[in-house]
């Protein structure tokens, strides 16, 4: 069942509401969710506005090294092919694998509970889990008012120069002078130089959302330090309250309509929104 729970929140791009998860998967039933989020650290419950999320990760990595014997534990695929499919070189002139079906990349999925997923779901999974595959956004940008913040390095920064505030959608936008676009002239600049193509510009708000998350939830239960996560990776999340929901408090939330009605997700392979029986029917 979790591997069909992240191939769900893959499409979803990268992060479901908990009680969605729930409404989904085995209404009535809330811990079957809970033991899944419990046995393992690839579904990660994170609180993101004040909203429970449940956000996927892996600990799989691409393995950098040329011809690369193979006694590593990374995934052999070229970055540019994990991204887009597309790779700059042919296929005959890549140092890298763009074969996902391999033999070795097959036993990295399934050692790590990621097999079956598509080369579209792991980029997904990846973009959020693997921090050299994004540049950093600047913190230093978004801190202090002028153009650039407190950023010494102005357009030629090599960190993203994106609003903090807007990736976590907690800025107003109005009045608001950072970039609030990843297509903006700088950012792009600092995207393309790293090779992540024009069509992933649209999910990366979620995969960096979701990275911050990430390293929120890690920070409330002292895993910080932990080398897929820095501090630098991290959107502080304005407006996290960092703790589970109780009723109370849920209670209250709804009253303040921080908490909204169970949503159909978005099911894999279908064109249309999932709807509940599909998803139940795909998981057992
Ligand atoms: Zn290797
Ligand atoms: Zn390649
Ligand atoms: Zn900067
Ligand atoms: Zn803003």
């Amino acid at each position: 069942m979790e591997s069909e729970i992240l191939k769900i929140i893959c499409a979803n791009q990268g992060s479901v509401g908990h009680q969605d998860l729930i409404y989904n998967l085995c209404p009535g039933d809330p811990s079957r969710v809970s033991e899944l989020i419990g046995s393992g650290d690839r579904l990660v419950l994170c609180t993101v506005n004040g909203e429970q999320r449940v956000v996927a990760r892996s600990r799989l990595f691409l393995c950098r090294a040329k011809d690369c014997p193979g006694g590593c534990r990374g995934l052999h695929l070229c970055r540019g092919f994990l991204l887009s499919e597309s790779c700059p070189f042919n296929r005959r002139q890549c140092s890298f694998s763009h074969d996902l079906s391999s033999d070795h990349n097959q036993r990295m999925l399934r050692d790590h509970g990621l097999q079956g997923l598509s080369r579209a779901e792991l980029c997904t999974l990846q973009l959020q889990s693997d921090h050299t595959l994004l540049p950093q956004v600047c913190h230093d940008y978004n801190n202090g008012s002028g153009p650039f913040g407190v950023c010494q390095d102005g357009d030629g920064c090599k960190r993203l120069h994106v609003c903090e505030r807007f990736i976590s959608s907690q800025c107003a936008g109005a009045g608001c002078p950072k970039s609030h676009d990843f297509s903006d002239p700088q950012p792009l600049g600092v995207l393309h130089e790293r090779g992540v193509p024009d069509s992933l510009l649209r999910p990366l708000k979620s995969a960096y959302a979701n990275k911050a998350a990430l390293w929120s939830a890690d920070k409330l239960a002292g895993r910080v330090g932990h080398k897929f996560n820095s501090r630098q990776d991290a959107v502080q999340m304005a407006g996290e309250r960092g703790r589970p929901l109780d009723g109370a408090a849920r209670q209250r939330d709804h009253r303040e309509g921080l908490l909204r009605p169970p949503q159909l997700l978005q099911v894999p392979g279908s064109q249309v929104t999932g709807h509940r029986s599909q998803v139940r029917e795909r998981t057992r």
